[in-house]
């Protein structure tokens, strides 16, 4: 089994992935909340561990990738109220658009997505162990909060401290009564009538956006688990709470052991909102362009460096996939046709080395750098590379049907990953057109004829046979089709 390396946040190395148990990989990734459309930037962490889970799998790893949907949130409270409508109902129909989103971009990856409201029981489970353990106090009329002092690890992902909790920029639930600025709550009392709310030990309420996950988490994968992604602003405070949370009620640590965190992804150099007026959703961009190139720009970049998005790179996009494309329609051919006249014996066997070494060497290489950190820039540097060097022995006809074949199974085999080439395309265009190439050979051979070069003409035919086409001749002249 392959070493995957991954940078993991918690311990800011790159390191290879133990699973705690064989060949089992646990993965939970946070899901969204489903207030609003999903945009490029919830495209970009799904995207990516769609592709990085098809490929652990790939490697022989047995993964349960596990995402949560927060359907309970002050949120999706607030733009109920807006829309007046049933918090409910809102949350309904925006899952129902994300889980559409979802499958428009190809992805099949995930085992099973947990919504927060199927699990309230194990919720209060957790919170009511946090106030036996004393990590949390109640505050009269407000709600339960996590008191951030009494976890001596507090920080332990994020870097910040206790004190450093208090930061302005970010999202902290807000009660004047806390013990600390950074404390979050864990259970929300019911305040205004109509608002979503459960019983509970602790009175009627709704439960704090943190402690669903690790409420989920423990149902499905136990107080410890290997994998832990989501955005990188997902980092503080919620990533950390969650750690605060699962670790102060097992005393187990760490509750997970790899942290992958998503880079950002701009849009023209800004930073997506709604604001700005530059929001764009899944579904408006495919409107405007077909899937894989998002895949594929997604896909193309390092998984935790910054993307910019924009029309221009698209185009960009567009011409590389086309590049990819173009290399395949003519492997084609070459791995359809029948065998060929012999070149000289030894011509033929040194080009097979030779050929060969480059194949290994793409398939070695390209692999390679995924498992280093799942570097698919350089991955794909490496396949471009390979198609380069394989489109200049195409030129000299120096590839042998079986080495296009095997050229051909691998970029399926990477396909299968990546889903940024569509195959159909290929063979679907090969069916209905003949390449220039061969009609040229049509008309030389068409040329000889009409000149009585009998020879000549068979050479012709056979050249076009060799190329996968068969010629048959009708009253009506030459016709040409696919073998
Ligand atoms: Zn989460």
């Amino acid at each position: 089994m392959n070493k995957i390396k991954i940078y993991n946040t918690l311990t800011g190395r790159k390191e290879t992935i133990k699973p705690l148990k064989g060949k089992k990989i646990n993965l939970f990734v946070c899901g969204p909340t489903i207030y609003d459309y999903s945009h490029l930037g919830h495209a970009r962490t799904y995207i990516i561990f769609d592709v990085f889970v098809k490929y652990l799998r790939d490697c022989g790893f047995n993964v349960f990738y596990l995402q949560n949907i927060t359907d309970l949130d002050d949120k999706i409270i607030a733009r109920a109220k807006e829309k007046g409508v049933p918090a409910k109902d809102l949350a309904i129909a925006y899952e129902k658009e994300h889980l559409k989103d979802m499958k428009a971009l190809g992805i099949k990856s995930v085992t099973k997505y947990a919504r927060a409201t199927n699990y309230i029981e194990e919720i209060i489970s957790q919170i009511k162990r946090l106030k036996d353990r004393g990590y949390a106090y109640e505050i009269k009329d407000d709600g339960i909060y996590y008191d951030i002092s009494k976890f001596k690890k507090y920080g332990k992902l994020s870097g910040r401290t206790v004190i450093q909790a208090e930061d302005s920029v970010s999202r902290i639930d807000y009660s004047k009564n806390k013990k600390n600025r950074g404390d979050f709550c864990l259970w929300k009392f019911l305040s205004t009538d109509g608002e979503p709310c459960w019983k509970s030990p602790f009175g009627l309420g709704r439960p704090g956006w943190h402690i669903e996950d690790t409420a989920i988490t423990e149902k499905f994968f136990g107080p410890q688990y290997d994998i832990h992604g989501g955005g990188h602003d997902l980092i503080f405070p919620h990533h950390e709470a969650e750690i605060s949370q699962m670790e102060a009620i097992s005393g187990k640590s760490p509750m997970a052991r790899y942290w992958m965190h998503i880079g950002f992804l701009t849009v023209n150099g800004q930073k997506m909102s709604k604001s700005l007026g530059n929001f764009i959703t899944i579904n408006d961009f495919l409107r405007r362009h077909p899937v894989n190139y998002l895949r594929f720009l997604i896909a193309k970049n390092l998984w935790h460096s910054q993307i910019d998005y924009s029309e221009s790179i698209m185009i960009e996009i567009k011409t590389i996939i086309q590049k990819i494309e173009e290399f395949l329609r003519r492997l084609h051919p070459v791995k359809s046709a029948r065998p060929g006249r012999a070149v000289s014996r030894e011509a033929g066997q040194f080009n097979r080395a030779k050929n060969s070494k480059i194949i290994k060497q793409f398939k070695t290489d390209f692999y390679k750098e995924l498992d280093d950190d799942f570097n698919t820039p350089k991955a794909f540097a490496v396949m471009f590379e390979f198609i380069k060097k394989t489109n200049r022995l195409l030129d000299d006809g120096l590839i042998s049907k079986n080495e296009a074949s095997e050229i051909y199974k691998i970029f399926e085999k990477i396909n299968k990953i990546f889903e940024i080439i569509n195959f159909k395309n290929i063979t679907n265009q090969n069916k209905n057109s003949v390449p220039a190439e061969i009609k040229k050979l049509v008309q030389l051979r068409k040329k000889y004829r009409e000149e009585q070069q009998w020879q000549k003409a068979d050479e012709a035919r056979q050249e076009i046979e060799k190329q996968g086409f068969l010629i048959e001749d009708t009253k009506e002249g030459s016709v040409v089709k696919r073998a």
